[in-house]
This record gives structure tokens, sequence and C-alpha cells, in this order.
């Protein structure tokens, strides 16, 4: 069947519309993007998911996160407003939604989305709540992957959960030694970057994931090493 252009923005309307409609019923009428796709260093095929915002990081809460002063997610709250509040919205649901919530209103965008979406990114800011939560998105990624063959990954600090319980997620371990995650991603201040050489099993990340998708994938378990920002 042919399909005219006209038809092309009646779809895109109803989808988008979909979004709405589900963020009115879920989020209380929230008008913002509930989901990114991708961001500045991040490809748009790239779903990104916050779990709870940079300000209510249990990771920072807990005392486990080393690079809280140049946490460039809580620099980005403070100076967007915005991005603060919806970050802070979507934790509020996400912790009370059920699944079959949250993976309907995760389809409506990838539905909708500019292009194919090959990835879930879980945390551009925040952290995992609790070790339920972590069993809980590993069904969604199961999910994911079973019947569209995304991929989900994330990074945490979360040093005191068990990723074993998430096979379906590759988790870059931002401290050493997290059971479950494939490998650790170690931030380390500019000067140190840029004069470290680097060994067997150990990679410099370049800091833009066009073109790179190391941390997406379960095949690498040494360390990766990224330039404080
Ligand atoms: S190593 Fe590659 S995929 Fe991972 S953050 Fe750096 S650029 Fe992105």
């Amino acid at each position: 069947m042919a399909v005219n252009s006209n038809s092309l923005q009646f779809l895109n309307y109803v989808m988008k519309k979909k979004i709405k409609v589900l963020q009115c019923k879920y989020l209380a009428g929230f008008g913002g993007i509930a989901f990114a796709y991708g961001n500045t260093k991040i490809p748009r095929s790239t779903l990104i998911v916050n779990l709870t915002s940079a300000e209510h990081c249990p990771s920072r809460a807990l005392g486990l996160c080393k690079v809280e002063s140049v946490c460039y997610a809580l620099k980005c709250e403070r100076i967007y407003p915005n991005y603060k509040h919806k970050n802070i919205v979507m934790e509020r649901w996400l912790t009370n939604a059920s699944t079959t919530e949250i993976v309907s209103l995760m389809e409506a965008y990838i539905d909708n989305a500019p292009e194919p979406i090959t990835l879930i990114r879980l945390d551009e800011a925040g952290d995992f709540r609790d070790q339920n939560q972590v069993r809980q998105w590993n069904k969604i990624a199961r999910y994911f992957d079973m019947t569209r063959g995304i991929k989900t990954y994330t990074y945490t600090c979360r040093s005191d959960l068990d990723f074993r319980d998430a096979p379906y997620i590759v988790v870059n371990g931002s401290l050493p030694n997290i059971q479950g995650a494939a490998r650790e991603y170690k931030c380390v201040p500019g000067v140190e970057y840029d004069n470290m050489a680097i060994g067997k099993g150990e990679y410099k990340c370049p800091g833009n994931c066009n073109g790179c998708s190391l941390c997406s994938t379960a095949r690498f378990n040494g360390i990766i090493y990224s330039r404080q920002h």
C-alpha cells in the first residue's frame, strides 16, 4: 500500500499524541520530554532513561560516588531547572509506576523516535535505588532485547548492590569489583588522563559515543578510563 505524506503526517500526529495521552494519564499531565533521544555525546538512536535525579542520586547519598564534585548531571541540574524538574518528576514516577506502565511509555517514545532506537541508556543522571529496581529493570531490558533487539547499558557506583541479578543490562562499574559489572569505568582528572600510557586490558574513552560502543557491549572486561569534565 502506498503511503502518502498526509498519511505519514497523520501517523506521526497519532504517535506523538500517544505520548501526550500516556503522560497525562501517568505523569499528571507532565508536558516535558520523559526520555531523551541521545545527548551531546550519545547518538539519537539511544533512549536515555534517568532512574533518579542527580540531586537525589542514591550513590551520592550513600557516599559511594567519588566524582560528586565534578558530576556533570548535577551541574546541569543546577544550571537548567527544567532538566532537574524532569529528572525529579521521572524519579517519582519510576519509583511508583508498574513495570507495564513504564514499558508502555517507553514503547510510545521508541515508536515515535526520530531514528530507530538500538540502545537504552540508564542513568545519564542518578543511579539505582535498590536491588528491587535492579531486578525490575532487568525485566524491562529483557523485554526490549527479546521483542525489538534493543540492548540496555548503564553506569553505577552502587557497589552495595548485586548486578548478577541483571544479565540483560551491561553494567559499567564506576567503582572496582561491582558484582555483575562487565568492567570498570573510571573517571580520572584531565592531566592524569592526558599523560596516561595505557596497557593491555585498558582503554581511554574518547568522550563521544558516536562511533564508539564499548560501554554498551559486554565484550571488553578491562578498565575504561574517562577524562573528567
Ligand atoms: S568508551 Fe566509548 S561508548 Fe564508552 S563512554 Fe567512552 S566514547 Fe562512549
